[in-house]
């Protein structure tokens, strides 16, 4: 398949912000992710002290006290204090992971043309074996996670994008409970679009009927029964799959771009067309170079 190229639409649509040169936290980041990635430094590892760390990378302590703070915001490092403390090499949980890597997956779907077919067909696939190993692996904190939104799920007055989140919540518990990393982070990848499936047919949807429906899959999974997990799972897929062909009516879910429903109640339009916050928005002229003749841009 030939890739297409991004069309600029009108000669004002490209907004740019100016290049800046890379920090030497950053490129201290690169090196510990990279050594990390590579196995070098495994999880459990302490990383020298940072007056070593600076000496090695030939930086300041501030330097490296700033590299540090990234990687523990990504979850790669934790410190401690103490005698035994110091800086500590860990491994994200898959779910930090996929939050992580949320922006690059919703890239990814926009890039690929991921359809709403293709969601459903995932979905079904791995949600049903996650169903299946939840229901032998699920700890007590687990039926908590599952349980409390399904209990949320019933107050009336709950709006759209709430009750959608209830949804979401539940079904992301289900796959944590499957103890199976790899499945979870494929399942946050189908749920990271869930919100924009699920809009497409909420007309459809009867908040009880799916309240009960998640509710009979708890009770299999509470009840280590994993063929009956199944099947209340297959019976919420079977109902979801009516709704949403009701839904399309005419249209054809293999045609139809996920990203091109609206994520929430308040969006009309995909985030990508959301303005950008920053003052310091530019306008670049397609005949210009950025950098040379700046304009700027008056909202
Ligand atoms: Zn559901």
């Amino acid at each position: 398949m030939e890739p297409q190229r991004p069309e600029i639409r009108d000669e004002d649509s490209l907004v740019v912000r100016p290049v800046t040169m890379r920090s030497a936290a950053s490129q201290v980041v690169d090196q510990l992710r990279s050594a990390i990635i590579d196995g070098r430094l495994r999880t459990g590892d302490r990383l020298p002290s940072e007056h070593q760390l600076a000496q090695d990378f030939g930086v300041s302590r501030g330097t490296v006290r700033e590299a540090i703070r990234t990687l523990a915001a990504s979850k790669l490092v934790t410190s401690s204090r103490g005698a035994a403390g110091g800086t500590f090499v860990t491994t994200p949980q898959a779910g930090e992971l996929a939050e992580q890597i949320g922006e690059q997956i919703g890239l990814w779907f926009r890039a690929g043309n991921i359809t709403l077919a293709e969601v459903h067909h995932a979905r079904h696939v791995l949600e049903r074996e996650c169903v299946r190993l939840a229901a032998a692996n699920r700890t007590e904190e687990d039926l908590s996670a599952m349980r409390h939104p399904v209990e949320e799920s019933r107050d009336p007055g709950l709006g759209e994008d709430e009750w959608l989140a209830t949804d979401v919540k539940f079904h992301t518990a289900v796959s944590k409970a499957a103890k199976n990393s790899i499945l979870e982070l494929a399942m946050t990848a189908v749920h990271l679009v869930r919100p924009r499936t699920n809009r497409l047919m909420l007309k459809e949807l009867d908040r009880d009927e799916i309240a009960e429906q998640h509710w009979a899959m708890y009770e299999a999974i509470r009840d280590r029964d994993s063929g009956a997990a199944a099947q209340a799972f297959e019976r919420h897929f079977c109902y979801l799959h009516e709704m949403q062909q009701r839904a399309l009516s005419d249209a054809d879910a293999e045609t139809v771009p996920v990203l091109d429903i609206p994520a929430d109640s308040s969006s009309a339009s995909p985030p990508f067309t959301q303005p950008l916050q920053e003052a310091s928005r530019l306008t670049v002229r397609r005949s210009r170079i950025p950098g040379d003749r700046r304009e700027s841009n008056h909202r």
